[in-house]
């Protein structure tokens, strides 16, 4: 029973949160080195001192005052910028929660994975933009990545990795979103609050909103295809608006194993952060009786494009999905301020992916100067919509 050290990227979002209080619930197994935020200030302070933290990073550089300011009379040390988040990455931590939402996130997982921590991945859209050069990363410093999207810790519970050969295929189940029934004709319409109220899920601004265009699953289709040794035709999305199935594998004898849990992300954190153990989290109990039914249904990819574009963009390579996920973060971000409707998102995704065709990504600074090239077309696209 040693005490583990754990670095949480991203301590102050929905997914960060949520980890802090699992560990914050099992003080004889962890302590914090450290966390980062990207601006709240406040939270972060908070949490650094009520965990004893060695660091505190506030990723803007401007909030550097405020932190400091924030954590005097304590022990914690504030920094501030791009380099003191990798420096948070970095330090000798056992165990990483890469929770940081965008590709922002990419830089300091990286860092993690290169000193061979363990690593938490929630933080998807590392995946999405730079999959082979992370998993390369992976192999080549012996870093141990454990998926805490629900679907690929349902999968990462299931799948047989001794035998890969007996798997055919991963099903990852989607709720739908909120607009899974919503009217076509004013979907354009749907206002950001509207789309942040997921039926079944508390979670950040971007990943409702991806969950309501389904680009999340798109994303989650990619970030699967990196995850498991499968061929992209081999995983499938099915909705299943209840959340309670969080994803299936099928093997070939016909055998498919699911993993079943309440909708709370607290599950997969803690399946995660005890691996290859289990420990308890506070997690209201599955009453399959009192939900009664569960309902399947096969994606409609005229009502949800993001999901053919995702495919479309796995299968093209290179920097297709580094452009998918550029375009979605600012096409997302330009909804959620109402500049734009909700439709718009996915056509801003798709004119970018017809702008950059598909070129070799080598290295990571090919993934930086792609992923900024695909921010100012859609930047350009919704100038041209406003
Ligand atoms: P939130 O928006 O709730 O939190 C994001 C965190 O990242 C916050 O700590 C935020 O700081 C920080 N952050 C934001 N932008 C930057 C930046 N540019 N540089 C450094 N830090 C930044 O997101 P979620 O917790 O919902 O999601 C986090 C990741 O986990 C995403 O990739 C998401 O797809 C994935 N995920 C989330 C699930 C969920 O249930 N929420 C489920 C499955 C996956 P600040 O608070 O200061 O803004
Ligand atoms: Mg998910």
């Amino acid at each position: 029973n040693e005490v583990r050290t754990i670095t949480i990227l991203g301590s102050t979002g929905s997914i960060g949160c949520n980890t802090l209080s699992l560990v914050e619930d099992n003080p004889q197994a962890w302590r914090v080195l450290a966390l980062t935020a990207h601006s709240n200030v406040d939270l972060l302070a908070e949490q650094a001192k009520r965990v004893g933290a060695q660091l505190a990073v506030i990723a803007d550089p401007a909030k550097f005052a405020a932190l400091k300011d924030a954590l005097a009379g304590s022990d914690v040390r504030a920094a501030a910028g791009p380099d003191a988040l990798l420096e948070a990455a970095e330090l000798p931590a056992d165990w990483v929660m890469a929770a940081i939402v965008g590709a922002a996130g990419l830089k300091p997982t990286m860092k993690a994975i290169e000193r061979g921590a363990i690593i938490g991945l929630a933080n998807k859209e590392c995946l999405v933009c730079a999959g082979d050069l992370v998993m390369k990363a992976v192999q080549t410093h012996g870093a141990t990545l454990l998926p805490v999207d629900s679907e690929h810790n349902a999968i990462f519970q299931v799948f047989d990795f001794a035998r890969p050969e007996g798997v055919s295929k991963i099903i990852l189940t989607a709720s739908g979103g909120p607009f899974r029934t919503h009217p076509l004709a004013s979907l354009q319409d749907v206002t950001p609050q509207q789309a942040v109220k997921h039926p079944n899920w508390a979670m950040g601004a971007k990943i409702s909103v991806d969950s309501a265009s389904m680009m999340n699953k798109g994303l989650e289709l990619i970030e699967a295809y990196h995850l498991f040794p499968l061929a992209e035709d081999r995983i499938e999305i099915l909705i299943h608006p209840q959340s309670v199935i969080h994803s299936m594998v099928a093997f070939v004898d016909g055998s498919v194993l699911a993993q079943l849990g309440s909708p709370d992300m607290r599950t997969p954190i803690a399946y995660s952060l005890a691996w290859p153990a289990r420990m308890k989290a506070p997690v209201k109990p599955l009453d399959l009786a009192e939900i009664a039914r569960l309902d399947f249904e096969v994606p409609d990819l005229v009502r949800f494009p993001a999901l053919r574009m995702a495919r479309d963009a796995l299968r093209a390579g290179g920097s297709s999905p580094t452009i998918l996920n550029a375009a979605n973060e600012i096409a997302v971000a330009a909804f959620l301020e109402k500049r734009i409707g909700f439709l718009d998102i996915t056509s801003i995704v798709e004119e970018c992916l017809s702008a950059m065709p598909s070129v070799d990504l080598g290295c990571l600074d090919d993934v930086y100067e792609i992923d900024s090239r695909a921010r100012a077309q859609a930047a350009s696209c919704v100038n041209a919509l406003v």
